[in-house]
């Protein structure tokens, strides 16, 4: 998850992880890069607005260098949550303020998972 606003961030980490997500979470573009360059995860909650790097920065800079990435959610304003998803590439959104069921709900949807064995 990336998400400048402390509150938010510790908030929706927390939400998730009692859903049994294994959460990290970045402040900006930059830093959601450089956990990236670590590990993809299965799932990118991607906030729009922040310093440093902005969240279409971090989408452009994020498909440049990894074809395979993983799916994003951006979390931004409700009355632009829509547009914002469409012009970044987004696979979904959860608008700002957000509901608990809607987030898990749409976390659910996009999460990337292991292909099945065999
Ligand atoms: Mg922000």
């Amino acid at each position: 998850m990336i998400e400048d606003e402390a509150d938010l961030r510790v908030l929706m980490s927390d939400l998730l992880q009692e859903e049994g997500y294994a959460v990290e979470s970045a402040r900006d573009g930059v830093e959601g890069l450089r956990l990236i360059d670590q590990r993809m995860p299965d799932l990118i909650l991607l906030d729009i607005k922040m310093p440093v790097m902005d969240g279409r920065m971090f989408v452009e800079l994020l498909m440049a260098r990894y074809p395979d990435r993983a799916p994003i959610v951006v979390v931004t304003a409700v009355e632009s949550a829509p547009r914002r998803a469409a012009e970044t590439g987004a696979e979904g959104w959860v608008g700002k303020p957000f509901d608990i069921d809607r987030l898990v709900k749409t976390v659910e949807r996009h999460l990337r998972r292991p292909a099945p064995p065999g």
